[in-house]
């Protein structure tokens, strides 16, 4: 019961990208689907485990490295970002994929974040948002809604949360999308283009803490208000990518695609051309 997504992945031939150690994530837990779908992505990719490299920080999602058998990386909480940046500059024929939870990646590596978008850097971020600190209990974090009880605010949050979208799109990103880890097919598709894209890519991941989150990120509650963005929206759009990351409903999809703007080593390449 305990690697369910992934005993699938199994039977499906994806073996080859899998370690064999088996998730200590609770039974129900949103990652199974992510896992399951990026494992699946890769696959359709063709890349060879030695083509990839994984880096986390710290928490439930920061284990990740641990159960993909490409060259990893489990750094220090909230250092996902610059790690990666560094082994995406030192090794470009890599293909790089920097992975972490909420307060991992907004909360204590937040800093990090404007710099690897203005920079361009070819790496695809996963942030899996659960809006709630798991591996340590329950407390609030960058995107727990405000009044909210959590471990930490057993009287609710007092804080107003961050929107992951609106920040990676005001920070420059080159690519922005939101997946949900109860609709497979969807993340697949957006991680496929996110990997394929050029450039820093930022993937938020709603997903749920089914043993510390009863109110937020339920799979009831996402299962409502998870919805498509509407077909009418033009990626290229940066305006409408910012208006509709606002909305309340939580719209899944490609917010954002700039594919002409160079990346941090095109710009090296050219100089060092020049
Ligand atoms: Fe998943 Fe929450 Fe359990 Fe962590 S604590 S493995 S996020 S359900
Ligand atoms: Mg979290």
């Amino acid at each position: 019961y305990i690697s369910d997504a992934l005993v699938k992945v199994r039977g499906e031939g994806f073996l080859d990208y899998r370690t064999r150690e088996l998730p200590t994530w609770c039974p129900g837990c949103g990652y199974f689907g992510i896992a399951h779908a990026l494992l699946q992505v890769v696959g359709a990719l063709g890349l060879r485990n030695e083509e990839m490299c994984v880096v986390s920080g710290i928490g439930c999602a920061g284990r990740f490295p641990i159960f993909m058998k490409v060259y990893g990386f489990h750094t220090l909480h909230g250092r996902a970002v610059p790690i990666s940046s560094g082994v995406k500059l030192a090794s470009p024929e890599l293909t790089v994929f920097a992975i972490g939870g909420d307060g991992d990646i907004l909360g204590i590596g937040g800093g990090h974040l404007p710099h690897i978008a203005r920079k361009n850097i070819d790496v695809t971020l996963f942030l899996f948002d659960n809006s709630i600190y798991g591996l340590t209990k329950g407390q609030s974090s960058p995107t727990t809604p405000m009044g909210n009880a959590t471990g930490s605010h057993p009287r609710g949050n007092p804080d107003t949360p961050l929107n992951p979208v609106a920040l990676a799109l005001s920070y420059g990103a080159s690519f922005v999308a939101r997946g949900f880890a109860g609709d497979v097919d969807g993340m697949k598709s957006i991680m496929h283009q996110a990997i394929n894209h050029k450039g820093f890519s930022f993937l938020h991941l709603v997903s749920p803490c089914v043993t510390f989150d009863k109110e937020n990120y339920t799979w009831k509650r996402l299962s409502e208000l998870v919805m498509p963005l509407p077909h009418t929206h033009a990626t290229d759009d940066h305006e409408a990518a910012l208006r509709l990351a606002r909305d309340e409903r939580i719209m899944t999809g490609v917010f954002y695609q700039d594919s002409l703007r160079p990346s941090y080593i095109d710009h090296l390449e050219a100089q060092r051309q020049g």
